[in-house]
This record gives structure tokens, C-alpha cells and sequence, in this order.
């Protein structure tokens, strides 16, 4: 029940229309019994400023920041956490008492959504599909799971080089190169890797016929494959994986606990979602999305 001591927190964005993060948000709220209640709000650029001056004037708790405003939010908020501030785009706004904190939830989320699975990425050998602002997300994780390589996959050869640059300067990585998505060495960058990671929105409804790696051959059991793309459920990329034996994971727990890890801090508390908790989270998303898998 919304009362005089309701933290209001939203997502802000542009288009904010089909955002997921209400829905997320709300479960969120009821499952940790927060005396809090979360909007969506379309902002367009030139209205940005003035957003994060009503989060401070108005003493909203916080926003989850999205397309397109993840980067050029960080020029209107008091501090950054050092992962904004080496990725250079956040996805959560804190405000205390005026003072608003810029946070990037992507790579816990990234990396809690792996459950066990973490496991496989130390020392592991991993190709990366993309280069644009989630795939700087994962590849900072990569480089906290300690991989041992990580091979960028781009259709644009410079945004993978800058990427690549940014990789081993800045989120602790050895071990990274380039390649151009056409080169047909991709089936030896396969064959060769242990993870493949598609951070494109290749395969994305409505274009579910597409997949990252057209040619799926390479893939063999050995192969962890992610997809970030979290609709449809199965992507083309992890279908024809799952196919060739990997194991394969959609990018719906990623959205899970990337919201997750902005509820812990707003809130300052750690919260968990137990396994049956997940399910039912996924289940309600995936109604929302109007996946049926
Ligand atoms: P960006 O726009 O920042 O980057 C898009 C990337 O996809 C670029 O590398 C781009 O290549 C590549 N790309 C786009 N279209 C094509 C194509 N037709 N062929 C080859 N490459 C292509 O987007 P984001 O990184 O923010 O998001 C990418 C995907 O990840 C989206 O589907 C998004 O929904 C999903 N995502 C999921 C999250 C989750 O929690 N599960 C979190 C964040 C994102 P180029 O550089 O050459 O243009």
C-alpha cells in the first residue's frame, strides 16, 4: 500500500513503452516487502538534466537508466562507481539526500545469472559477438571472471578495437584480439573457444530467423553458449547450439538480476531470490513477452 513514507524509484529511457523493468520491479517490491513504487518515464535528451534534478528535488530514491540515455546521464549526477567510471554508461541512478551516485548493474547481473556455470570462465577461452555498449558490460565481466582469452567478433572493426583497447587497459584482460565477423576464420575462433557470448541484438523478435553465427558447425558439446537476447526465449544462435550439444543460456536471468543488483543498492540490503522465486520471475516475464517455451 502506497503511503506518506513510499520511495518512488522509475525507469527512465526513451522509448520506455515496452520496458520490462515496471513488471520486474513491482515483483521486486512485493517479494522483499518494500514500502516503495516504480514508475516508467518517457525522458527525451534535452529533458535529462531536469529528470535528474526532480530525482534530487523531489526525493525519488532512484531510476534505472536505459536506451538512450546511459552515457550522456553521467554529465548530470554527483559521483560514479568505479565500474561507470572505467564502462562509461550507467544503468542506475542513487539519490541520497540530493546526492546522486551513477551505478552499472549489467555485469553482476551478467555474471550472477551464471549460477554454476561461472565456474567454466576462469581460464576459459571466449568469443565475444559485438562491441556496442553490452558487450563492454561482458567483457569487463570477463575480465573479473579472470578468462584466459577473449576474442571480439564485430561487424564494425573499429568499435571491436576500441573495445579490445579499452579491455586490456582497463578491465584487467591479457589476452584480446579482433576479428571481422565476414573473416572465414570464425569456425577455427570457434572451434577453438569454450564460451560464446552473442551480445548483438542479432535474433532478436521480430527478426527470430537470424542468427550471430550463420554457420553453426564449430559448436560442439564442449561449448557454453550465451545469448543476451532474452526474446525469444531460444534465440536461432542457441537453438542451433543446443543442437550441436552446448549448453546454452538466454539472457533473461542477465535482466533478472541486473534488476536484482539495483534493488540491493537502493536499498542498501543484500536480497536474494531463491530457485522456485526465479522460476516464478521468469515465468511472469516471459507471459509479459508473450514467450511460450
Ligand atoms: P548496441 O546498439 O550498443 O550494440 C549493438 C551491437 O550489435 C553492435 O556490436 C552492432 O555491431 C551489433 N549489430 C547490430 N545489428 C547487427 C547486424 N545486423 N549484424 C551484425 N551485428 C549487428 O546495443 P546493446 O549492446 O545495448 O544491446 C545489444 C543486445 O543485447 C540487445 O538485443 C539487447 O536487448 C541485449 N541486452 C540484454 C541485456 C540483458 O540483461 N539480457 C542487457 C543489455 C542488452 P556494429 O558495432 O557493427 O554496429
Amino acid at each position: 500500500m502506497i503511503n506518506s513514507q513510499t520511495k518512488i524509484f522509475a525507469v527512465i529511457g526513451q522509448p520506455v513503452r515496452h520496458s520490462l523493468s515496471p513488471i520486474l520491479h513491482d515483483w521486486f517490491i512485493k517479494k522483499f516487502k518494500l514500502n516503495a513504487a516504480y514508475a516508467a518515464f518517457e525522458v527525451d535528451a534535452g529533458n535529462l538534466e531536469q529528470a535528474v534534478n526532480g530525482l534530487r528535488s523531489l526525493g525519488l530514491g532512484g531510476f534505472n537508466v536505459t536506451i538512450p540515455h546511459k552515457e550522456s546521464i553521467l554529465q548530470f549526477v554527483d559521483d560514479t562507481s568505479d565500474s561507470v567510471a572505467l564502462l562509461g554508461a550507467a544503468n542506475t541512478l542513487k539519490n541520497k539526500d540530493g546526492f546522486v551516485k551513477a551505478f552499472g548493474t549489467d555485469p553482476f547481473g551478467f555474471v550472477e545469472s551464471l549460477g554454476e556455470e561461472a565456474a567454466r570462465f576462469n581460464g576459459a577461452r571466449v568469443v565475444v559477438f559485438g562491441a556496442g555498449g553490452s558487450a563492454k558490460s561482458i567483457v569487463y565481466a570477463l575480465g573479473k571472471l579472470q578468462v584466459h582469452y577473449v576474442c571480439i567478433v564485430n561487424r564494425s572493426r573499429a568499435r571491436a578495437e576500441s573495445l579490445a583497447g579499452a579491455a586490456l587497459e582497463k578491465y584487467g584482460l591479457h589476452q584480446v584480439s579482433v576479428f571481422d565477423a565476414s573473416k572465414n576464420i570464425l569456425n577455427d575462433l570457434v572451434s577453438e573457444a569454450d564460451i560464446l557470448i552473442n551480445t548483438t541484438s542479432v535474433g532478436m523478435h521480430p527478426l527470430i530467423n537470424e542468427s550471430i553465427l550463420p554457420d553453426s558447425s564449430a559448436i560442439s558439446k564442449k561449448h557454453f553458449v550465451y545469448d543476451l537476447v532474452y526474446n525469444p526465449g531460444l534465440t536461432k544462435f542457441l537453438a542451433d547450439a543446443r543442437l550441436r550439444g552446448a549448453k546454452v543460456q538466454s539472457g533473461l536471468d542477465m535482466l533478472i538480476f541486473q534488476g536484482l543488483e539495483s534493488v540491493r543498492i537502493w536499498h542498501g540490503e543484500h536480497f536474494e531470490i531463491g530457485k522456485d522465486e526465479l522460476k516464478e520471475i521468469r515465468k511472469i516475464l516471459k507471459t509479459e513477452l508473450g514467450i511460450n517455451e
